[in-house]
């Protein structure tokens, strides 16, 4: 094990870990995943933007992780978290089977895939409804792929076929599109990109573009800031993973587990896409709950020896990236 920095209150950079963990599927357009794991004085904080992000946008993932390994998070309020399983682009028989098999409530069922999805996703969502049953919670996202027609076509049909959708994420890209689709259909929307990526996430209130914001702790760079932005942004809020490992991923359940109201099921089941872990305790649901955890996450040496990445001219990029990155931070 790496020794911790000597200068209390610091990440000790110099130990930090990458790691590569292959995906079950090919998701994002990513066969593996990478990131960094930096110890601090308060644990492990992982730092794993996407390799496309440039220095400017990985800055508030490398906050995430600093928080994580010199501070730790906010108190919690509550001692578990519902999450929904993830249905992707499959067919109608392997949707039911993961909506049965995963314990969830609540089903996030992909669509719009490709321009002629829609008998695909009719088909799915009805199979997800028929193994979550009348008392479970159907939501579909799209990525932001839909015109503002598409869109309001496909969701008058895709809740019909689901019996009643809960939301739509992220339907269209803009939120002037994703206000006006709103307009036009009865289902809840929900922004997910819009949250992200907006420089002001009241801007996505005011302008009656959703009715339900998707937080992600890492990209906006920590669990308090993210609680800030939930606070400004005034919508309920759910918490969603950035596909991390359970070292990053206990950040985003701290986030929803200090969120002041929670009334939907959380995306935080992402573990199940990865081939594995570094941590001997994953953050795994069980019934369909996350525990929030009270400390951070202790990572397991055989694991970090299986993980860690082989290839050193990678490791190296990584390195350099977190140097450049940590240049354009106070700290
Ligand atoms: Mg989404």
């Amino acid at each position: 094990m790496p020794e911790v920095s000597e200068r209390v209150g610091a990440p000790d950079y110099d130990s930090a870990i990458v790691y590569a963990i292959p995906m079950r599927t090919r998701f994002r357009g990513i066969t593996v995943r990478e990131g960094m794991l930096i110890p601090g004085p308060a644990g492990w904080g992982e730092f794993c933007p996407f390799p496309e992000y440039d220095d400017r946008e990985a800055a508030p993932w490398l906050a995430t992780a600093v928080e994580q390994a010199t501070v730790g998070w906010p108190e919690p309020v509550r001692d578990r978290v519902p999450v929904n399983c993830i249905v992707p682009a499959v067919g109608p028989e392997r949707a039911r089977e993961i909506v049965a098999a995963s314990g969830c409530r609540t089903a996030k069922v992909k669509v719009a895939d490709h321009p002629d999805s829609l008998a695909e996703d009719l088909a799915r969502v009805a199979a997800a409804r028929e193994a979550l049953g009348p008392g479970g919670a159907v939501r579909i996202d799209a990525n932001g792929l839909w015109d503002v027609e598409t869109a309001i076509d496909r969701i008058k049909q895709i809740d019909r076929a689901a019996g009643g959708l809960e939301y739509v994420e992220q339907p269209c890209r803009t939120i002037e599109e994703l206000a006006e689709v709103r307009r036009g259909v009865d289902v809840r929307i929900a922004a997910d990109e819009s949250i992200r990526r907006a420089e002001d996430p009241m801007r996505v209130a005011v302008a009656g573009a959703a009715d339900v914001a998707v937080l992600k702790c890492t990209p906006l760079g920590g669990v308090r800031r993210a609680l800030e932005v939930a606070a400004a942004a005034g919508l309920p809020c759910l918490v969603s993973s950035a596909l991390e490992t359970s070292v990053g991923l206990a950040a985003q359940v701290a986030l929803a587990g200090a969120l002041p109201h929670l009334d939907f099921a959380c995306g935080l089941d992402t573990l199940s896409l990865l081939t594995g872990d570094v941590v001997a305790d994953p953050l795994r649901p069980v019934d369909g709950y996350l525990t929030v955890p009270r400390a951070t996450a202790v990572l397991d040496p055989d694991l970090l020896r299986r993980y860690r990445h082989p290839d050193p001219e990678r490791t190296e990029w990584w390195h350099s990236r977190l140097g450049r990155v940590r240049d354009l931070s106070p700290r």
